[in-house]
């Protein structure tokens, strides 16, 4: 780089973001509950490929929905020309993944999967290009049970993560008969108030009517009030799947609202919808959304294989739980590591290895742009590091074969500082730290 020209500056791509360590600890914390409440109820992991074929999404979500029409980092593969995209969404991957491997050879498949989506939408409070979310599948099950299950996960998960302002809304869109005998209705009922519709709504008209429904246009929301409602089109099976949905969630005090304008985005989804919302985070409210896509499969040359699934929006998650409260774990270590002059810093070394493998984290003084540092310098960084223990080793030190060891987050009147022989030092700092802290797990220690 030449002097008196300065660099370009390089920043992030619009609307995605990086989680900088003072996050990271939270979204460990999410991370970690939802995994494990997900194995709680016998889910397994799969991990699919970020980019797959534009057409697995353009079939799968279908073609006159938000994200198809104008949300999809679609490109052309340079070297071979192969239409390619980066997933909007994680269920068409991974029904692909089951009719690839034939998941559900031997039976139905509880299945979860996280990592990033990427829509190309307008940024804003809750909405980015590059998101995260965690998806669950059930494959290969066709009872209310299952649609039950799922949403209880979901209530179970809020709770673990002490999230109490997120409510339920519920609704069942029937299967494709009665969606065409609604849509039908629903189209002449529009056309009889056209004079009633902003742009887009025309436009969606004949394309996908339904989604004139969740329209977010105010002066439109009387003629949505008005209009038949999906739910009175239901027949016979319809009914008794919601019903069924319904028995399990009252049986278990899951309260709910029965929303009858929630309609899915994607075209795939039948039966039972639901979503998580929240007020507490503006107008990005919904944390997570699920529903039932039994006609999925099927369409993909599959055998015929009922499934449903949910997928909740990390990021709003996780302002959820700042507003709540929710205190980061501070990255701490257990001991850092101060040391003066080239015999000492290869002591320090030696000592360092042996209390990583009791068990410990240590964070080991390395040379900055200005060098190693003075002791001072070195042991306001063992302070910030919110290390338990300093260990020091010095001229005086390597001269007695004994480390300096000092209890940086000792109370007033106990001991402050301690000479060990090198020998005993691992074994001192051990017993310190598990003396103050009886859960001590001797793998991973955190205060
Ligand atoms: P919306 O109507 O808000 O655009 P959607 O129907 O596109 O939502 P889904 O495809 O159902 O959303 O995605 C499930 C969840 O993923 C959402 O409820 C939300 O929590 C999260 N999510 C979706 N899009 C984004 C985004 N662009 N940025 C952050 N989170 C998102
Ligand atoms: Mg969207």
């Amino acid at each position: 780089m030449s002097e008196n020209k300065k660099a370009e500056k390089i920043v992030a791509v619009k609307g995605m973001n990086d989680i900088l360590p003072s996050d990271a600890p939270l979204w460990e914390l999410f991370e970690n509950t939802v995994q494990s409440v997900l194995q709680s109820y016998g889910f397994q992991k799969i991990v699919t490929p970020i980019v797959e074929d534009t057409a697995l999404f353009k079939r799968a979500i279908g073609a006159v929905t938000d994200i198809v029409e104008k949300e999809m980092y679609s490109f052309e593969d340079a070297m071979n020309g192969d239409a390619l995209t980066l997933r909007p969404e994680g269920t068409a991957g991974v029904v692909r993944a089951v009719i690839e491997h034939n998941l559900v050879y031997d039976g139905p498949r509880r299945l979860w999967y996280k990592g990033p989506m990427f829509r190309h939408e307008r940024p804003q409070r809750g909405r980015y290009r590059q998101f995260f979310q965690i998806g669950a599948e059930a494959v290969g099950f066709a009872g209310p049970d299952i649609d039950a299950e799922l949403i209880m996960l979901c209530r179970r998960l809020w709770d673990d993560l002490g999230l109490d302002k997120i409510r339920l809304e519920i609704n069942s869109i029937g299967d494709a008969g009665e969606r065409a005998r609604h849509r039908a209705d629903l189209i002449a009922y529009f056309e009889a108030n056209i004079d009633q519709l902003d742009a887009e709504a025309k436009r969606r008209l004949h394309a996908n009517p339904l989604r004139i429904l969740d329209t977010k246009n105010p002066a439109m929301q009387d003629l949505v009030n008005q209009a038949p409602m999906l739910l009175d089109y239901l027949e016979g099976e319809s009914v008794a799947h919601f019903e069924g949905v319904k028995r399990i969630l009252d049986h278990n005090n899951i309260p709910y609202t029965i929303n009858p304008r929630l309609v899915r985005g994607l075209d795939y989804y039948n039966r039972t919808v639901f979503e998580w919302v929240t007020d507490a985070l503006g107008s990005q409210g919904t944390v997570c959304a699920g529903g039932r896509y039994d006609p999925l499969i099927e369409s993909f040359g599959g055998k015929p294989t009922p499934a449903v699934g949910f997928a909740m929006g990390i990021e709003r998650l996780i302002e959820l739980m700042k507003l709540a409260g929710e205190p980061a774990a501070p990255n701490q270590c257990d001991v850092y590591m101060v040391h003066q002059g080239e015999q000492a810093q290869l002591q320090a070394f030696v000592l360092a290895e042996r209390i990583r493998d009791a068990g410990l984290d240590v964070v080991l003084h390395c040379a900055a742009a200005g060098g190693a540092g003075s002791f001072k310098s070195q042991m306001k960084k063992a302070d910030a590091s919110g290390a338990a223990f300093a260990v020091i080793l010095g001229e005086d030190e390597l001269a007695k074969h004994s480390a300096t060891v000092k209890a940086m987050r000792a109370a007033e009147g106990e001991a402050q500082q301690a000479s060990v022989a090198f020998d005993a030092v691992v074994d001192y700092v051990v017993d310190q730290i598990v003396g103050h802290d009886h859960d001590h797990d001797h793998v991973h220690y955190h205060h």
